[in-house]
């Protein structure tokens, strides 16, 4: 039989290997464990082997693991994801195989509980521990939770045990999560009802289906979509909801046990190693019905999907740009394509490849308009920073100033917008000009503050701030440049020496726990002025916010990344979407800026999405791009630049695969960021026609070479930045 194995070997480097079955046999989507060389491995059935082999020859399969087999809708899933991506199928097989402890089987935990007749005389600590088994309810419990429960020694137990009045035994240790409750009804109001009536449709015909829902923050597209995954637990079937930031689940999993009684399985990084292997389990057996969770939720052995949401579905995060190259949003179409479920897209500013397969027809679309409630849309100006004359390390104009001071006089929140973590981009020395960059990378260095350190957002490298110039050695003449958000905090407190302000971004904050409690402290009304880099972006919802004010509008504007546009267009909508939220109470968004004529500014100004994508698809079309052509990125990266950029030129000059499909080849050109971690990196960039075959023709093109062992070739599919 052929087993996937988690490692790339095997026949044309796919890992699928040819094994005799064990005693007892196995069948396809098995776990099984499997020696390979002097290791023994995981694996999955993988069907019928080669049979190119001699049987006697072949090695038998060690065991057949206690788990679920995997089933054939997630093989194919995992099969074509790998053939899309051009990812050997053992790397996707792993991401598939992320729970801890598989190889060891079940795991079991022991417990107690009353067994025979509890005898009248018995010592106080027997009694108590006797009263407190009887007010769990007749429940197994372990050891640690009787002791603690009964105030006594574990010998108390045992000479319980002994006597025969408890009973000992294994349990397993995943336990099942608790039922979530469906019926409760919730009035859908205005456009929401027939949108959620259409979801729940989608979900009720039970096939696959993919439909855009497009509303502005606050209209009600997390209370539509629950009525699908309400409609999908009521079927019996399984729901998935993918959300692109542990900081947005807070907020969400209160919803959710607010709706349903209970609370989802979550999957994502900060979940621990015991309740990972738990999930993973009961998704598998049924005892998950519902799971929220980061990207890599989309691997999980569902036994019966019915529904995936991907919620913010523009979101950057989605595509995981490390290891296996994949977008999660994409990658959920070709879920529910596979397993038959419904998939509904959600966000506030959709992404241009979604808003295109709304109009060749490919995805249903369904749109909210009014905020829910009395709250609407802010009002949107542009400040022209040509106008105004800013003292030197001050950022923010007379014009947003005096409106932050006007709320924090009316008790209300201002937000000030500034997507540069750090306190100063630049550091450098005022005697030679001499700007510190990271030793190993082709980036400067950014100045943390609150750290005490300049760190390279690269590859996270760190040095203290240099006293003396690390290039001309004259003493005391290092300079910050330029404001990242920890320098606007001092701007603030400064400024407005009475408010309370917080910072929200990503590095501040030690675990996922403290920048949920910092959000919901803020949210409360526990901060006057909040300052945030883009994780403010992301659907929390401050109901006394009613400013925001962006520092720098035209950040996302530089840079020749072929989405510049359409992420500042989304940003900038999102983050003003923060604005004025709560009921009655009218936000104002005011972007500085130096070019308020710019299309993209005056697009976001305007409100009219549907022409600025107009736009932007009519460009696109025209220059052929994504998501009217298609593009491979190709990097090549090595210690050695000359070796980097020879081995692109040969991939450049040997394109006859690629020409046959008549694709082009650019480069080899240095990559935006050419060094990486003391490695080179070069860039090459495939441009075919939408329909063209680009990955039979990728893999035939790479395939003419040999690899020398010191240099890395990572494809990625459909890139969405160019570094
Ligand atoms: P979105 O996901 O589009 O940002 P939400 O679903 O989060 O919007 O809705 C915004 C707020 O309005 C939430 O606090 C939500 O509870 C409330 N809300 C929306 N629709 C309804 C409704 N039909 N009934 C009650 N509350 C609603
Ligand atoms: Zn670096």
């Amino acid at each position: 039989m052929g087993v996937l194995t988690t490692e790339p070997l095997g026949r044309s480097g796919l890992g699928v290997l040819d094994y005799r079955a064990p005693e007892g046999g196995c069948g396809d989507g098995d776990f099984v464990e499997v020696p390979l060389g002097p290791r023994r491995v995981l694996g999955v059935v993988w069907g019928p082997g080669e049979g190119r082999f001699d049987r006697a020859k072949l090695r038998p399969v060690t065991r057949v693991l206690d788990a679920r087999p995997m089933r054939a809708e997630l093989r194919a899933f995992l099969t074509r994801a790998a053939d899309y991506t051009l990812t050997p199928l053992p790397a996707m097989l792993r991401l598939a195989t992320r729970s801890p402890g598989l190889m060891e089987g079940a795991a079991t935990r022991r417990v107690y509980r009353l067994a025979g007749a509890v005898p009248n005389q018995l010592t106080d600590a027997r009694f108590r521990v006797v009263e407190a088994l009887r007010a769990f309810g007749g429940a197994a419990v372990t050891l640690a939770e009787l002791t603690e429960a009964a105030g006594c020694g574990a010998s108390v137990v045992k000479g319980l045990v002994k006597l025969g009045v408890l009973a000992e035994e294994d349990a397993p240790k995943d336990t099942p999560f608790p039922l979530l409750d469906p019926s409760g009804l919730r009035s859908l109001q205005g456009d929401q009802i027939a949108a959620g009536d259409a979801l729940v449709a989608a979900v009720v015909q039970g096939g696959y289906s993919c439909t855009l829902l497009k509303g502005v923050t606050g209209s009600g597209k997390t209370e539509v979509y629950l009525e699908a995954v309400a409609e999908c637990l009521r079927m019996g079937r399984q729901a998935l909801v993918l959300l692109p930031e542990i900081a947005l689940t807070a907020d969400f999993l209160a919803r959710v046990q607010d709706r349903f009684g209970a609370r989802p399985a979550e999957w994502h990084s900060g979940v621990t190693m015991t309740e990972r292997r738990r999930v993973w389990r009961m998704v598998a057996e049924g005892g998950a019905s519902f799971v929220v969770g980061a990207r890599s939720a989309l691997f999980l052995p569902f036994q019966d999907l019915g529904l995936i949401v991907v919620d913010e579905e523009h979101d950057t995060s989605y595509k995981q740009d490390e290891g296996v190259l994949y977008n999660a949003r994409d990658m959920a179409v070709l879920r529910g394509a596979i397993c038959g479920a419904a998939v509904v897209l959600a966000s506030a500013t959709p992404s241009l490849e979604s808003w295109a397969n709304v109009e060749s027809g490919k995805y249903a679309r369904l749109d909210l308009g009014a905020r829910f409630g009395a709250a609407e849309m802010p009002e949107m100006r542009s400040i022209d920073m040509r106008a105004e004359q800013l003292p030197a390390n001050q950022w923010i104009s007379q014009k947003l100033a005096a409106e932050v001071m006007a709320r924090v006089e009316k008790g209300e929140q201002a937000l000030l917008f500034l997507n540069r973590r750090g306190y100063a981009p630049v550091t450098l020395c005022r005697a030679c000009g001499q700007q510190v960059g990271c030793d190993d990378c082709d980036a400067r260095m950014v100045e943390h503050r609150f750290l005490k350190r300049l760190v390279c957002h690269q590859c996270g490298a760190t040095k203290p701030v240099p006293v003396a110039c690390p290039s001309c050695g004259v003493e005391g003449r290092m300079a910050a440049v330029g404001p990242g958000v920890e320098r606007l905090a001092e701007e603030v407190s400064a400024r407005f020496p009475q408010a309370r302000v917080a910072v929200l971004s990503s590095d501040l904050f030690g675990s996922a726990r403290a920048l949920k409690e910092q959000i919901a402290t803020i949210a409360d009304g526990g901060a006057d002025i909040i300052i945030g880099t883009q994780i403010v972006a992301k659907g929390h919802n401050f109901p006394h916010l009613t400013l925001v004010g962006v520092i720098d509008a035209d950040l996302g504007l530089q840079g020749s990344d072929l989405r510049a546009a359409e992420r500042t267009f989304q940003l900038m909508r999102q983050v003003a979407g923060r604005a004025g939220r709560a009921e009655g109470k009218k936000g104002v968004a005011l972007l500085q800026t130096h070019q308020p004529d710019h299309p993209v500014i005056r697009a976001i100004l305007g409100g009219d999405e549907e022409a600025f994508w107009s736009a932007e698809a009519a460009e696109r079309r025209a220059a052929g791009v994504p998501p009217y052509g298609r593009m491979a990125g190709i990097v090549i990266s090595s210690p050695d630049v000359a070796q980097a950029f020879d081995f692109g030129a040969e991939l450049a000059r040997r394109d006859g695969p690629l020409r046959r499909i008549g694709a082009q080849v650019y480069g080899p050109a240095p990559a935006p960021i050419s060094r990486v971690r003391g490695r080179h990196r070069v860039r090459l960039l495939v441009k075919a026609e939408k329909s063209a075959p680009l990955q039979a023709a990728l893999a035939e093109w790479v395939a003419q070479f040999k690899l020398p062992s010191n240099l890395r070739l990572a494809i990625d599919i459909d890139p969405q930045s160019f570094l």
